[in-house]
């Protein structure tokens, strides 16, 4: 379903590349997860993926419509929950088509699987940065996609929410969709996603399973701190050594 291979991205007046040689693949039905430091270009490399930015060498294959979940968004009108989700559908019907009565039923059907109906009448900006999330990743539902990009989606929410989401994700891959998200967690990539991409400046990419690509050597030379992975009760857990 997606296929880059050897990719390379600098932005026009820099003078070196944000990244070269990304290789990676995803089918439908998996979750592809992208770790790296602060200024690592992940962002870069989601935009690449969305076409957004035109990448110097390689290639992208990508079969299916994107949708994107941007790590902020501030709207510039007053709008509803309802009317900001709702635009999800205009992917579909035209930018200045009327939503339908079926848009609006998909519209709580997304607001319910993020677990915000209740707050369907309220004002977008009134809400906390991490309702807001939720709502935009209700507005992605929306629009129906193949392959769901979200940058970052779990960075402004709590534990709670955190797990909100990371089911989100899950739940979407298993109706036979991709999806990829970048985040600072690896314990997060490890739980949720079958891929991995490791992407630092100046080294190469590291893509794999993430149950190998997650190891604590390559995690540490990552975030260059000592990260340790292991067992707790049920559960496989990282966490991080701090000096
Ligand atoms: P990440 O998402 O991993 O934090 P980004 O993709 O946002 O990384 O940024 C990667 C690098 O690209 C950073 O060094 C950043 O300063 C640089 N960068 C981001 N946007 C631009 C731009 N529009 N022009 C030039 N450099 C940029």
């Amino acid at each position: 379903m997606i296929k880059v291979k050897n990719i390379g991205y600098k932005y026009p007046k820099a003078k070196t590349s944000i990244f070269e040689g990304h290789n990676f693949e995803l089918e439908a039905g998996e979750i592809l997860a992208i770790l790296g430091p602060n200024g690592s270009g992940k962002t870069t490399l989601i935009k690449s993926l969305l076409g957004l930015l035109p990448i110097f060498e390689g290639e992208i294959k990508i079969n299916g419509v994107r949708s994107y979940v941007p790590q902020h968004t501030l709207s510039p009108f007053d709008y509803s929950v309802t009317e900001m989700v709702v635009m999800g559908a205009s992917g579909q019907n035209g930018l200045f088509a009327e939503p339908t009565k079926a848009d609006f039923k998909k519209t709580d059907e997304a607001l319910e699987q993020v677990g915000m109906l209740d707050w369907r009448d309220e004002s977008f900006s009134h809400l906390s940065g991490g309702q807001r999330q939720m709502i935009l990743i209700a507005r992605a539902l929306v629009s129906s996609p193949d392959i769901m990009i979200l940058d970052e989606p779990t960075s402004a929410l709590d534990y709670r929410n955190q797990d909100k989401v990371l089911q989100t994700m899950k739940y979407v891959a298993d109706q036979g969709k991709a999806v990829i998200f970048s985040t600072h967690c690896p314990l997060q990539a490890l739980h949720v996603s079958q891929k991995t991409l490791l992407v630092k400046n100046n080294t190469p990419s590291i893509f794999g399973l993430s149950k190998d690509v997650l190891s604590q050597e390559n995690l540490s030379k990552l975030y260059q701190l000592p990260i340790a992975r292991g067992r707790l009760e049920q559960s496989e857990i990282i966490v991080p050594l701090y000096s």
